[in-house]
């Protein structure tokens, strides 16, 4: 199947019985928005390319509210579209038509338990919401994305990378159990030993088996983190170096950030002072790459010989002068240790790299074939964008866990690690138009059904590579269990079947 360059948003759904089931609820007693200032606000997500907007807007209170809203839309047959902090970048959190479900309107934290280092909360609380209160107590969650504004159960629901991923594995590998509602409306905690099905479903399924009212997840202790960059003129021997750091455990974070090809820096980092001297009187001599000194002579040097690359070398210069103080302010830092991690990538993500369309597509692979997917990923930036920058991360699976893998962003012949890559161009003022960014992102999505790898950004308008990267058997084999829990087909429809 070829997808078309153009093809985006699915059509909008055609409000047969609306107002029925609008009035159906307002006697049950759960209010729907329909002015359009309040549907006019989610009419996109994160990535600004999806275009949608919902009938009407319910803002989730509890698991009762959301229990009759749900019944009502599979009697009425009225699509459902959950969203959290929105942050998808492919429309999956964008309504075409029906109700939308704003979850941020569930963010308490219910229950902290300091022993058992586990926490109970609403699934529509940012993670920063929660790392705040966590942090009263000298707790913090273990993995979450980079990023303030990421819900806990649309985060769940998709996966959720940190930087030290490769040592504790995704968000969604924390939580111990749910509450869930499900699409037929039924209210149900589910664990890896109670419903255990639901929940294999549930955690990574992009929801559309339930709808994720309530988590309970695994905390730690808080530390901050110990730094270190080193920086690197070659991508491969780069993640090279990351994927043996990976298997030697010796660090607590790691992640590769680069700018274009030419500046790739290896970011290390360790929650204490016993971890980092460990690993500098050991692991570190082994890395390939430089200090900061070192790759900034070695890189004046290769560009001296070759002038037509000079605006380029300005750029970096430019950019190293703006970004670097904020990935080390003053306000989140003493000394050498960062303290909030999420807040000082967060800010630098949305300051440095966020434009009005945010298009990061990525391609996620075993450690085997990592190292190829990003060169071709890499080409495929080069040919469209002067300026771009990539991201790389390890995530560690827990073999206990490969049924919540299936059909998800976890390539399913990943064992021990798996690695995720972000293509992300940088605009510089530049206007691109949808068509470009489309193709673009297409040709990304392609080197992934080339390699048979899977994706982080899984569904809505590239929907049509699941299919073709990971086969028929797995989508039809999931489809057949939609059918079965959502006979009307309305929760997050056409997002991923
Ligand atoms: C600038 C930027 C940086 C990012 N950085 C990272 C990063 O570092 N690491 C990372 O992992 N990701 C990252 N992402 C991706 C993004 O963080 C994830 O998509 C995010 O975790 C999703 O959370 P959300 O609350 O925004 O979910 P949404 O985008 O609102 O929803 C995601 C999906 O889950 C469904 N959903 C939402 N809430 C629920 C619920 N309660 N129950 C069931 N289903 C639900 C939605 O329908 C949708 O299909 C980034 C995205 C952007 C734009």
């Amino acid at each position: 199947m070829h997808l078309s360059n153009q093809q985006t948003n699915p059509s909008r759904w055609q409000g047969d019985r609306w107002c029925d089931f609008v009035q159906f609820l307002k006697e049950q007693g759960v209010k729907v928005r329909e002015k359009r200032i309040e549907t006019g606000v989610y009419i996109t997500d994160a990535g600004g390319l999806a275009l949608g907007l919902p009938h009407g807007v319910v803002i989730a209170k509890n698991a009762q509210q959301i229990s009759i809203l749900m019944q009502a839309a599979q009697q009425f047959k009225v699509p459902v579209t959950t969203r959290g902090g929105g942050l998808t970048t492919e429309g999956e959190s964008v309504a075409f038509g029906g109700v939308l479900l704003d979850m941020t309107g569930m963010s308490r934290v219910l229950e902290v338990d300091a022993e058992k280092l586990t926490v109970r909360t609403q699934a529509g609380i940012f993670w920063h919401h929660l790392a705040e209160t966590l942090r009263r107590d000298g707790l913090d969650y273990l993995s979450a994305p980079l990023n303030l504004t990421a819900s806990v159960g649309g985060t769940l629901g998709v996966g959720g990378i940190d930087v030290n991923s490769s040592k504790h594995g995704c968000s969604a590998d924390q939580a111990l159990s749910l509450q869930v509602v499900t699409p037929t409306g039924e209210i149900i905690e589910c664990s890896d030993d109670e419903h255990s099905t639901l929940f294999e479903r549930v955690i990574l399924g992009y929801g559309q088996f339930g709808i994720i009212t309530e988590a309970t997840l695994k905390i730690r202790p808080y530390t901050p983190l110990r730094m270190h960059y080193f920086y690197y003129s070659s991508l491969k021997i780069c993640i090279e170096d990351l994927l043996r750091l990976d298997k030697s455990q010796t660090c607590d974070y790691t992640g590769i950030l680069t700018m274009m090809d030419t500046a790739i820096t290896l970011l290390v980092a360790f929650d204490s002072e016993e971890r980092e001297a460990d690993f500098m009187g050991g692991m570190k001599d082994t890395l390939r790459g430089y200090g900061e000194m070192g790759f900034a002579l070695r890189l004046a040097a290769s560009f001296a010989w070759r002038p037509w690359k000079w605006k380029e070398a300005l750029f970096l210069l430019q950019r190293k002068r703006e970004l670097f103080p904020d990935l080390q302010p003053a306000h989140h830092m003493q000394g050498e240790l960062m303290y909030d991690r999420t807040a000082v990538f967060s800010k630098a993500v949305w300051k440095h790299w966020g434009d009005r369309h945010m298009v990061i597509p990525d391609l996620a692979s075993n450690a085997d074939k990592f190292i190829e997917a990003v060169e071709r990923g890499n080409a495929v930036c080069r040919k469209h964008f002067p300026y771009y920058t990539l991201y790389c991360v390890g995530i560690r699976l827990r073999d206990e866990h490969q049924a919540h893998y299936e059909l998800s962003s976890i390539p399913s012949d990943a064992r021990g690690w798996a690695y995720g890559c972000e293509f992300e161009p940088m605009y510089h003022g530049q206007e691109y138009s949808r068509d470009t960014l489309q193709s673009f992102k297409n040709e990304i999505y392609d080197v992934g059904v080339a390699l048979g790898t899977s994706y982080y950004r899984f569904g809505g308008m590239m929907k049509g590579y699941i299919r073709r990267a990971l086969g028929d058997a797995v989508v039809e084999k999931h489809l057949k269990l939609k059918q079965e829990a959502d006979p009307a087909m309305i929760l997050n429809r056409d997002v991923i079947f």
